[in-house]
């Protein structure tokens, strides 16, 4: 037996994985990683795969960086936890500093959450408590797009829009208010996302007009529906929605867990509109990868509405027992130093210029892509039945589930969602690195399809 083969028999004796039918896992276990160096991760036999997917979008200078290694070391070595209710400590307190200076203008409060998920419950509760203790107490719904995701938990769950993840679980979710999102590839108003008015935002707009006193706050996924497929749309979807937010005292909450921190191009999504939201989540990016912490980041007016004498009742009683972690903080901090030293947005413009030339050389004349869309270091293509109609494959037949089988396989992590298959590589991903990724997703389709 491999020595894979044996971790493997053990894996499965007491592991339940994420997101998986593991009954699948009988045909195909689970890949054994011994460790892992800039974009690519080894198994236990040696063969090495590179990440274009940044290990579920996390991971942004590479595995095993030297800095953030280091990073974490001395933190580990100072102090690894310690309560953060009444108590703080330097790497919070630089960490809040440096992510206030890059966000968009406005944000000035950091409240800490330990996953993107728990990350979104926090906004959702602040706003919610927030549109209370200013009197408007009718303000209780939410407003979210077709096809969102905001993570796992039963509020995230709630507000999230893909059926795949909450269909069982509706009796348990809140009642959300639920516009239909831009569907740029197939856009019923027949436009372009590079120069439309996202006359879609009329959908928005209408269940706004009608029940604004009941709204707290709209969450959205800004410029990329990322779990939905990276659904790219245009900013004037953002700017519209600012506007309306404005107009009827409704939280407009960015959850940039995904596209934050460089991967639409711009340090936050957000900016590709120029707008500023009232809550922005983030986590992911937020340290490289390397450890579970996530940030509500709120203007003064949201953090003011909760400041008073403990008996008035405004305090904000949420609490996770790793809030603030120090190594998360840590290397969170590192994150934002390596931003600046390396000019990381800088750089990532040129390598998303490379994304898209060697996408174009190697998927676009390919019989079933029916899409190719990039924004910044996102890059998707769509596989459709036929290019002229559009139609896109049966969810059973599960295509792109096929076509991750042959590519890792092949050497390449892609973990198509549905039929999108997406590239999303750690920044440190070189031209030959690149070329290899999509080189071994034509491969892998065409395989696929000429079987
Ligand atoms: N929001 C968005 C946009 C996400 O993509 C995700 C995770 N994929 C989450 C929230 C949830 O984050 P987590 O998995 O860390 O709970």
């Amino acid at each position: 037996m491999s020595n894979m083969k044996s971790y493997q028999e053990r894996d499965k004796k007491h592991i339940w994985h994420p997101c998986s039918q593991m009954k699948d896992y009988e045909t195909f276990p689970p890949i054994v990683i011994k460790q892992g160096k800039g974009v690519f991760l080894e198994d236990m036999d040696g063969k090495k795969y590179l990440d274009a997917i940044s290990s579920w979008w996390v991971n942004l200078f590479g595995h095993s960086n030297q800095r953030i290694n280091d990073a974490l070391y001395k933190q580990a070595n100072k102090l690894e936890h310690v309560i953060f209710a009444n108590f703080t400590h330097e790497a919070a307190i630089e960490l809040a500093e440096g992510i206030i200076n890059v966000s968009p203008k406005g944000l000035n409060k950091v409240f800490f959450g330990d996953n993107g998920s728990s990350a979104v419950e926090i906004a959702l509760k602040l706003s919610f408590q927030y549109h209370q203790q200013m009197g408007k107490n009718r303000k209780t719904k939410f407003v979210a797009l077709t096809d969102a995701y905001h993570g796992e938990t039963i509020g995230a769950l709630s507000v999230g829009g893909v059926d795949l993840y909450s269909n069982i679980y509706k009796p348990l979710l809140m009642e959300v208010i639920r516009p239909t999102a831009p569907d740029c590839f197939r856009c019923p108003y027949g436009k372009e996302r590079k120069n439309c008015d996202a006359q879609c935002f009329e959908a928005m707009e209408k269940v706004v007009l009608k029940q604004h006193n009941e709204i707290t706050a709209i969450i959205i996924e800004p410029m990329v529906q990322a779990a939905a497929g990276m659904k790219i749309y245009s900013a004037n979807y953002l700017k519209k929605l600012r506007k309306l937010c404005d107009a009827y005292d409704i939280n407009l909450i960015a959850d940039e867990i995904a596209v934050g921190f460089g991967r639409t191009g711009e340090m936050f999504a957000c900016n590709h509109a120029n707008i500023s939201p009232d809550i922005m989540c983030v986590s992911k990016g937020l340290t490289a990868g390397y450890l579970p912490l996530s940030l509500a980041i709120m203007t003064d007016k949201i953090y003011n509405a909760f400041y008073d004498d403990y008996p008035t009742m405004k305090a904000f009683l949420h609490s996770h027992s790793y809030s603030g972690n120090p190594l998360g903080c840590a290397v969170a901090l590192e994150t934002l130093k390596i931003f600046e030293d390396e000019q990381i947005i800088n750089q990532n413009k040129i390598k998303s210029k490379i994304i898209k030339e060697k996408a174009e050389e190697r998927i676009l004349d390919l019989p079933n892509v029916g899409e190719f869309r990039q924004l910044g270091m996102i890059a998707a293509i769509e596989l459709v039945k036929d290019k002229t109609t559009k139609e896109g494959f049966d969810w059973q037949k599960r295509v792109g589930y096929q076509i991750y089988k042959i590519a890792v396989e092949k050497g390449v992590i892609l973990r198509p969602l549905g039929n999108v298959i997406y590239f999303m590589p750690p920044y440190v991903i070189n031209e030959k690195e690149i070329k290899f990724m999509f080189q071994i997703a034509r491969e892998s389709i065409t395989m696929y399809f000429d079987r």
